[in-house]
């Protein structure tokens, strides 16, 4: 069966391929003869045509003959009036002849009288006979002046005639001329009609002759080949029967095979389900071991990154003083930041840094990996932190045309969870959430201005909630940018200023993604919290009072507590100091166990913002160096005994001096670099002054503060 069909499998191509040829030569015979018959149609049409106008012209050639006709009867008629005239007229001659005869008799009066009286004398006879006469010579003058009469009327209808017939035969004059003309004309056209007729009917038959030629010609190439075609379709024929019988043999054939390849796809079935039996295992254990992977790697890295953005100089900033760059960088290490203060270099070393052309794109990609991983199911927190006009609320939010990382982080999200369908299903949720003076407020709810708590869950899991907390859950960009819309309002009416409030509240974004495998059952759950922090300014520059220093006391009260907290969590301490802040509190499950956090500290390049700008790098700089171990602590002894000072009070040395007023110098290495001058009522509360100062209440930290009392 597999060699007859080898061997017919070519054949059958090129007979095909012939038998093609002739359909193809049929349809180029068949488009000439269409062709001809399309002329010949045209030609009949023309020749109608033609005959239609001959018809024509003939009828106008029987209408003028019937006005020759009539205008013969009338010059016929006018003939018999003319004889009728003439016949009158040789009466009238005959009257008039009868006259002058009477008139000649006439004129012999004498002879008469003398009959007359000869026949009054003679006798009566004659006499009857002369009255007769006379009667009858009367009878003939009035017969006579009838006549006249008659020939008068007679003369006139002559005339009368004679123009009417020299009218007439002017207008016969006028018409046959006419009638010659117009038969001419007819002659001339039906001449050259009868001309164009041949012409055409010659062109159209040497046309056709010569299409009629190629027909012929055509047709006897496709005679040929229809006579070489012969045996092809002879051997076709066989093929046709050959498959055929093939055909009749299939279904036999085609259940054999179906039956096989049942047979081979249940193997093939059980192999398959087999292997993904062992896949899932596999994928698990890598499942497993990529975590396990991602917790080395998180605890190789630090449960902390700090990274730094320097934000540009912007266009309405253009005072001599402030435009000087005081912010440079290392070409060859994008973790180093120079700061220039007082004319000293001073050095900071981050995981990374931002220069000021780094683009939100740029910032995103770095924080990216954080984002998917909540995917899988981990806790992540992203703060920004530094001064107001630092550039927090820009990496967070961005503008419309150029967002931050808060719509990037979602965008993401969205494209990765769609990627991980149909086999997994999530559910993405958002809340907002502002802490203002250490108040909780919902901003998607619909009273913005109510106050949350944060409680403990009832089931005894230890897990914090927020009872009566907003939370929409979002499918798309449009989702996305509704919800936003609606925090900004929210946090907008419940305040005057909301450039001021928002500098000094926390905006949390908190985004749940929840996930469901539905081939292995699995179940995950992360948080991300994308923190826009207040403003990190230092009150005691700016001297406020009343409910601005509460805020600031707010303000400095978390950003320490955040300090502490992450300071707890890096050194492994027993207790983490959560429930020191609400901040702290609300974000105890996303700082702790197996989560991820990153600390976007902003920076402003302004010579105006340099004190700030080492404050807020200093921070950083402790949350990033913060390290467990005896080594550090061996080092910070080291450190400790370098300065000639006494008591140590938490890693702070205070040393006594000869001043009249308190005086407080922050230094690194013996260099100061910032100088405070307060009435601190004592030793201890300067102390505590600074830490809150520097968000850093409790532990050791790398920098020196030396006290001078
Ligand atoms: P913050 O939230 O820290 O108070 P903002 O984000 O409001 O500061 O930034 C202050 C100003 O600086 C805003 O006008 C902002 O548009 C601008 N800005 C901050 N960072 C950048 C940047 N990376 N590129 C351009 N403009 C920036
Ligand atoms: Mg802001």
């Amino acid at each position: 069966m597999k060699t007859g069909r080898l061997v017919t499998v070519p054949l059958i191509n090129d007979k095909i391929f012939i038998l093609g040829w002739i359909v193809s030569q049929l349809f180029i015979f068949c488009s000439v003869m269409l062709h001809l018959s399309q002329d010949v149609e045209a030609l009949r049409g023309e020749l109608c045509r033609k005959d239609e106008e001959c018809r024509e012209q003939e009828r106008r050639l029987a209408a003028l003959e019937q006005q020759v006709q009539e205008r013969t009867g009338v010059i016929v008629q006018l003939q018999q009036q003319l004889e009728e005239a003439a016949r009158r007229r040789q009466e009238l001659q005959l009257l008039r002849d009868g006259e002058e005869t009477l008139s000649r008799q006439a004129a012999l009066p004498l002879q008469v009288k003398y009959v007359t009286k000869t026949v009054e004398v003679e006798s009566a006879q004659s006499k009857q006979a002369l009255i007769e006469a006379q009667a009858h010579n009367q009878a003939l003058q009035e017969q006579l002046s009838v006549q006249r009469q008659l020939l008068r009327e007679l003369e006139q209808q002559l005339h009368e005639s004679q123009r009417s017939s020299s009218q007439l035969r002017q207008q016969i004059l006028v018409y046959e001329g006419e009638m010659e003309r117009a038969q001419g004309q007819l002659e001339a056209e039906m001449q050259s009609l009868e001309e164009e007729k041949n012409r055409v009917i010659e062109e159209a038959f040497i046309r056709a002759e010569s299409e009629m030629k190629a027909v012929h010609e055509n047709l006897a190439g496709v005679r040929m080949n229809l006579l070489t075609l012969q045996p092809a379709l002879r051997t076709l024929t066989c093929d046709y029967n050959c498959l055929k019988r093939q055909v009749q043999d299939f279904p036999y054939m085609l259940e054999k095979a179906i039956t096989e390849a049942k047979q081979e796809i249940c193997q093939v079935i059980g192999e398959v389900s087999s292997a993904n039996q062992e896949l899932l295992r596999k994928y698990k254990r890598e499942m497993n071991l990529r975590k396990k992977c991602h917790n080395e790697l998180v605890r190789l890295k630090g449960n902390i990154r700090v990274l730094c953005r320097v934000r540009p100089v912007c266009a309405g900033e253009t005072d001599a003083a402030d435009t000087k760059n005081k912010v440079t960088f290392d070409p060859d290490d994008d973790a180093v930041l120079y700061l220039s203060n007082k004319g000293k270099l001073m050095t900071f070393e981050l995981d990374k840094v931002f220069p000021t052309q780094a683009t939100q794109e740029e910032v995103f990609q770095e924080v990216q990996s954080l984002v998917t991983s909540c995917i899988d199911g981990f806790n992540v927190c992203i703060f920004a932190y530094g001064q107001t006009g630092s550039g927090k609320t820009y990496t967070m939010e961005g503008v419309p045309e150029d967002p931050g990382i808060n719509q990037r982080a979602l965008r993401l999200l969205f494209s990765e969870v769609s990627e991980k369908k149909p086999d997994w299903d999530y559910k993405i949720t958002v809340s907002m959430v502002e802490i203002y003076n250490e108040t909780l407020r919902n901003l998607l709810g619909d009273n913005p201005s109510e106050k949350l708590d944060i409680k403990m869950c009832p089931d005894g899991s230890g897990q914090l909630y927020v009872p009566g907390l907003t939370e929409f859950t979002v499918e798309s960009v449009e989702d996305i940018n509704k919800v936003f819309d609606l925090g900004h309002m929210n946090r907008a009416t419940a305040c005057t200023n909301l450039n001021e409030h928002s500098s000094r509240s926390h905006a949390l974004l908190i985004v749940t993604v929840a996930g469901f495998n539905s081939s292995t059952g699995h179940r995950t759950s992360g948080k991300l919290n994308l923190v826009d922090l207040a403003g990190s300014e230092r009150i005691t520059k700016s001297g406020a009072e009343g409910s601005r220093l509460r805020e600031a006391q707010c303000i400095n009260k978390s950003l320490s507590a955040l300090g502490d907290v992450i300071n707890a969590l890096r050194s492994k301490h027993s207790h983490v100091p959560f429930r020191n802040s609400r901040l702290t509190y609300l974000l105890q499950d996303s700082l702790s166990g197996d989560s991820k956090t990153l600390m976007m500290v902003q920076v402003s390049p302004l010579e105006s913002n340099v004190s700030e700008s080492v404050c807020s790098l200093k921070f950083a700089q402790r949350v990033r160096s913060v390290e467990i171990g005896p080594s550090s602590s061996s080092r910070r002894q080291a450190e400790n005994s370098s300065t000639s000072s006494s008591p140590t009070h938490d890693g702070v040395e205070v040393q006594r001096h000869k001043h009249t007023h308190p005086q407080v110098f922050m230094s690194e290495n013996n260099n100061v670099f910032e100088t405070f001058t307060h009435n601190f009522p004592s030793v201890t509360n300067a102390v505590a002054t600074m830490h809150s100062l520097f968000h850093f209440s409790s532990s050791p930290v790398h920098i020196y503060t030396v006290i001078y009392v």
